[in-house]
């Protein structure tokens, strides 16, 4: 059953000449370096019992959403001003937002001065 995906390196040819344990190249569709798959899988790939396989060179690049999804971005701490990492889907759910702590105790802090000030500016009324 010969029904090859776009980032498969071989030939037909090589695939049939291929024992079941020998290893054939395959392109990574995430970034483009060549790596060796088993026939076998190879072959559960082309016959749909695996379409997720033999597609990338590593774990990093076959979950290109998971990382995605990792990627962290920079925010400064509202209260002591450190710059911190953060994860984007944090930053969705939070995007009104104004206020970044790096810590709880920023969180915390910062929380209590606003008290304070609420009730300061209440008691020179
Ligand atoms: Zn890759
Ligand atoms: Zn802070």
């Amino acid at each position: 059953m010969w029904n090859p995906r776009s980032n498969f390196q071989f030939t037909e040819e090589e695939y049939n000449l291929a024992k079941s344990r020998d290893k054939l190249p395959i392109k990574c569709i995430v970034c483009g370096r060549v790596s060796l798959v088993r026939k076998a899988k190879i072959t559960a790939v082309m016959s749909g019992k695996l379409p997720e396989s033999a597609q990338y060179c590593s774990r990093k690049c076959a979950a290109p959403a998971n990382t995605y999804k990792k990627e962290r971005i920079v925010v400064t701490c509202s209260y002591c001003g450190r710059k911190f990492s953060t994860f984007p889907c944090r930053a969705r759910g939070r995007r009104r937002q104004k206020h970044w702590f790096c810590c709880n105790d920023c969180r915390l802090q910062a929380s209590r001065e606003l008290i304070q000030e609420y009730n300061d500016s209440r008691s020179t009324k």
